[in-house]
């Protein structure tokens, strides 16, 4: 594989500036986020020092440049998930605001007393909590599909838990941010319109956009939401993905500027979307970077990543074999490019603070999946992630850091 991890690490600032360093970071945090290449930095540096303006407001040239530059990020991020138009790309802040809108306008428009949302256990709580909110409001119930001791959903259970009529809404991650489990997105959707085809469907991509080729069409999915700042893009800038006839029926979440038709006293009518949705002067540098980092992501490949995660996620597995007394969470018939695991000898948050001091950044705690942690009964775990730029010493110095703690927590 021509894969050249060492020229794509030296694209990132942050990474070749410690890769001189004593002791090199290694930085094993990249499900929490990303780093970013220079090219996503120069994007955002050259449009706030040569082109800065605001959009669609002026009739001056710079700003219909920038209104060009902003709508050929949703054209880009459109083709990054073969969404059939443009317009089906909402800008937000982010996976959590995407999901927050799409529950909160759909579900205040279509949800009834005692209709069902479906979840999985395996979600991050931005996939909860936000539906929890709406439900509680429209007196609505959430269930939620159970995982087996090995990560995997039980897909079996959705035929009892789906119910025609009654479920409105079926939400779920792609990829488990906690286990790393990448679920059979399209055969779960095929399942659950099989069922009922007018249940609404949202996929979080958070943890697969990055990593896995989406295609909306394909999987048919109604709702998809991901973030920048997971997709080597600036934090602040999200897309929530709806199919256009279902935006088109969604009533506004945030009243302002620019999502307007006409505006009397009396009444005001709506743009269509996803302008309908972008009320406000939106983050335009962000929305420029988000389009730099879906360049970046296709000149290197997302096939090519994936598979050099998938083979950095091998070797880690291998690795972390060497260590008395760690327990990998879960064995997921197919994982994204990440590892929680314990450690019997220390708590999650004692053992990342020593490996901080050796320069190996990972993250510890739960996740924001608390009930991810309670199902598999751990109060936290240690979670290594891998990106584009992750390179094989990283996981050895993981090793030897882990067996530090180990050293250390025996004494
Ligand atoms: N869903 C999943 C699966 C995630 O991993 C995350 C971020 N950890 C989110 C949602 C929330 O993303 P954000 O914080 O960018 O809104």
């Amino acid at each position: 594989m021509n894969y050249d991890v060492e020229k794509i690490r030296n694209q990132f600032p942050v990474l070749a500036l410690h890769d001189k360093d004593p002791k090199p970071f290694a930085f094993l945090d990249s499900t929490a986020t990303t780093q970013k290449p220079e090219f996503v930095i120069n994007a955002m540096d050259n449009f706030y020092r040569k082109h800065y303006s605001s959009i669609k407001r002026g009739v001056y040239s710079m700003a219909a440049q920038t209104t060009d530059a902003y709508e050929s990020a949703r054209k880009k991020a459109a083709q990054f998930i073969n969404a059939k138009r443009e317009s089906e790309i909402v800008f937000t802040r982010g996976t959590t605001a995407s999901i927050n809108l799409a529950a909160w306008s759909y579900g205040r428009k279509y949800l009834k007393a005692d209709d069902e949302i479906v979840i999985s256990a395996l979600e991050h709580h931005a996939n909860i909590v936000s539906w929890q909110l709406i439900a509680e409001e429209r007196g609505a119930k959430i269930k939620v599909i159970p995982v087996a001791d090995n990560g995997d959903l039980i897909l079996e259970k959705i035929p009892e838990l789906v119910i025609p009529g009654k479920t409105k809404i079926v939400a779920f991650a792609h990829i488990s941010n906690t286990i790393g489990t990448e679920n059979p997105v399209k055969e779960i959707i095929r399942t659950i319109r099989q069922i009922d085809p007018s249940i609404k469907v949202l996929v979080d991509a958070a943890q697969s956009a990055p990593h896995v080729k989406i295609d909306v069409q394909d999987l048919d999915c109604d709702f998809l939401a991901f973030s920048g700042h997971k997709m080597y893009g600036p934090t602040g800038i999200g897309v929530l993905y709806g199919k256009y006839e279902i935006l088109e029926s969604m009533p506004p979440l945030e009243g302002g500027g620019e999502m307007i038709d006409q505006v009397t006293f009396e009444k005001t009518t709506f743009a269509l979307p996803p302008d309908r949705f972008e009320a406000g002067t939106p983050p335009i540098a962000e929305v420029i970077g988000l389009g730099a980092a879906i360049d970046w992501l296709n000149q290197v490949g997302i096939e090519a990543i994936y598979q050099h995660e998938q083979e950095i996620l091998k070797y880690a597995e291998e690795k972390l074999r060497e260590v008395p007394g760690l327990h990998i969470l879960g064995a997921p018939k197919h994982r994204g490019s990440l590892l929680s695991f314990t450690l019997d000898s220390a708590h999650p948050h004692d053992a990342a603070t020593l490996l901080d001091e050796d320069g190996i950044a990972v993250r510890s705690g739960h996740h924001c999946a608390q009930p991810v942690m309670k199902r598999f009964n751990v109060p936290a775990t240690i979670r290594a992630s891998f990106g584009a730029y992750t390179q094989k010493w990283e996981i050895d110095r993981l090793v030897e850091g882990l067996l530090r703690v180990n050293r250390i927590f025996a004494l």
